[in-house]
Parts: C-alpha cells; structure tokens; sequence
C-alpha cells in the first residue's frame, strides 16, 4: 500500500491501525508474522513497528518493516529512537527504510537501555537529545510524513502539564504531521490533552493508543512501562477475574475487549481522528474488538466477512 499517514488523516474518516514489536527468536517471528496476516485481512490503514533499545532487535525493526512494505498489502509506519544513535546513524537508517519504500515514521527520543524506563537518559556524544531534533532530521533528509508520541497523563519526565503541552506542541511545530499517544484508560485524559494542544493553536491530529487488556498481571507492567495511571475501579475488576482456569480467562478476555470497545466508541464519538491498538503481536483480542464495535454498528472500514471471529 503506497500514501502517507498523513493523507490518510486528511481524508476525515478514522485511521485504525496495528502496533507490533520486533521479534527476538524464531519462535516470535512466526507469532509476529500470524498475527500480521490475521489482521491485515481486517484491511488496517497502517501499521507501526516498536524500535527496540537494544542493538537487535532495532535490525528487527527495519527488516520487519521493509518486508512488511514489500510483501503485504498493508502501509508501515516505522518507529525510531535517538537513543545510543549517532546523527550519521539515524541518517543511514532513515535512508535504508526510504529505499524499502518507507515513507512513514515515527519519531522518538525513546527510553533509556535496559529494564528500568526512568533510568538516566543520556544523549549520544554525536546524538540527539529530544524528539523534536529527530523530527527535524529525518524532515531534512526527504519527503517523509513524520510522527510523534503524545502522553494524555503528561510524559512520566515532565514537571507538569503545562510544560509538557509545551514540549509537545514545539515537537508538532518541529514539523510532526501527527501524533500517537501512549496507551491510557481515561478517555477525559485524552480529551484534556486534546484541549491543552488545541488551546495553544496547534491542530496536530492526536490519534489515540488503546490497548485490550486480557491479563491482570499485565496491568503492573502497563504502568510501570508506560508510566500511565491504571483506574483503581478498573484494575479491580480485572484483579476479581484472576485466574488459570478456562472460565476466568475468557471472563478475562470478555472484559478487556468490552473496555477496548467502550473506549473506542466514546473517543469516536468525541471525533478521534484515529485509533491504534497495541496488539502485543497477537491478533485475537485486536479481532475481538473490531466485531464487538461492529455488534454496536462501528464501521472500522474492514471487510465484513473478515471481522467474524
Ligand atoms: P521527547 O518528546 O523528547 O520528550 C521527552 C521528555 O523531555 C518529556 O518530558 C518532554 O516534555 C521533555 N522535553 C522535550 N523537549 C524538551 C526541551 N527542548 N527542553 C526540555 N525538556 C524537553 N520507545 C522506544 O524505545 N521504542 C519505540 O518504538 C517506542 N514507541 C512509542 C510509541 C508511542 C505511541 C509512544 C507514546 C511512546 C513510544 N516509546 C517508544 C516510548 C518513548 O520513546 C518514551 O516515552 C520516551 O521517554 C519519550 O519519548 P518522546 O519521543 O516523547 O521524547
């Protein structure tokens, strides 16, 4: 599929669209590629690879991503961190994706190496030290349509807000055409962040990161990784259906996506200008969604014969 994000914005109807990270063995390959060809049946508008902190996985970031340009009928969109990159590194990246036909990128200063994401961050002595200096970059280097993170709770490094609106909205005026936000709960953190960036004249469209939960014990780690507030109310409902048995998950499995689908009809009614769904590299819950939000007349665009599940 050829375009760019952006114009897919343009066309006022919402994007839906897929997250995946990169493999680490065998094993995840097959289960990155299943999940792949499970959704690209749903017809997403595009889809995102993460960019890894550590060296190998960012090499399967870039071969996951051309061979998702060359072999699928989908559009990728490309993560990229400044972190441990030179600019000349950046530079050879970005030039590698653009000859694979990649034109959509997302922009990041990413999370330090390592386990802990409020572990220090230091920028690379011939690096980049914020996203915004990335945007700028890869905007130099060619016709790219460049996007970046937005955080509805504030980035877990921001003083405030308000500063932080700040930062975001200097990255949207560094020249980002869009912005993904980090996965939240709250749809009103959503929409005060939309309000915050609108107040101060910009009209980046902030598409929305949701997240089907069908674990408990992810809950711990979502908060931690993201940095994010999980409702209380919310993780209790969750905590109740703990368990390893056949019924507590597909209670589980039955919550996560009517949350996922609540979520996903208030921001469309508030006018989302596109909703992208962390799949985790599966596609069953992603699935499971999409036919509950056509149970409640949502149309996601995909073909109806392929949101059966
Ligand atoms: P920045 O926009 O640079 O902001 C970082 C902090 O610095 C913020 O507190 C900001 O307010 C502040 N700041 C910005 N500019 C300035 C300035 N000029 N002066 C002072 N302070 C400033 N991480 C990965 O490693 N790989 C991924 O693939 C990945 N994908 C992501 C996708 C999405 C949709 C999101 C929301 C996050 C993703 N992340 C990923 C996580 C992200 O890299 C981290 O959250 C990172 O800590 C912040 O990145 P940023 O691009 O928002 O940084």
């Amino acid at each position: 599929m050829t375009g760019t994000v952006r114009e897919l914005l343009d066309g006022g109807q919402p994007t839906w669209s897929f997250e995946f990270f990169p493999p680490r063995d065998e094993m995840g390959e097959v289960q990155l590629w299943t999940a792949l060809r499970e959704l690209e049946r749903l017809q997403p508008s595009f889809v995102s690879v993460t960019y890894g902190a550590g060296g190998s996985t960012r090499e399967g970031t870039v071969a996951a991503t051309e061979r998702i340009a060359a072999e699928t009928t989908m559009l990728p969109l490309a993560h990229l961190t400044a972190v441990d990159h030179s600019v000349a590194e950046l530079r050879h990246v970005v030039s590698r994706l653009a000859a694979a036909g990649v034109r959509n990128l997302l922009a990041l200063r990413g999370d330090p190496p390592g386990a802990d994401p409020q572990a220090a961050w230091t920028a690379h002595p011939q690096g980049l030290r914020y996203a915004a200096e990335l945007v700028e970059l890869i905007k130099g280097i060619g016709d790219f349509s460049v996007g970046v993170a937005a955080f509805p709770e504030q980035h877990p490094r921001s003083p405030d807000l308000e500063s932080d609106t700040d930062m975001f909205v200097a990255k949207c005026r560094a020249g980002a055409d869009f912005a993904i936000t980090q996965m939240f709960f709250r749809v009103e953190d959503y929409l005060r962040l939309r309000d915050r960036v609108a107040a101060r004249g910009c009209d980046v469209p902030i598409i929305a990161g949701v997240m089907p939960v069908t674990n408990a014990r992810q809950i711990a780690r979502i908060v931690q990784l993201s940095g994010q507030a999980f409702p209380d109310e919310l993780a209790e409902r969750f905590a109740a259906l703990d368990g390893d048995t056949p019924e507590q998950k597909r209670a589980m499995r039955a919550l996560g996506v009517e949350v996922a689908t609540q979520m996903c009809q208030t921001l469309l009614a508030e006018g989302v200008p596109g909703i992208h769904f962390i799949t985790m590299n599966r596609s069953t819950a992603t699935r499971e969604v999409y036919a509950s939000l056509a149970g409640v007349g949502v149309d996601t665009g995909a073909p109806a014969a392929a949101v059966g599940v």
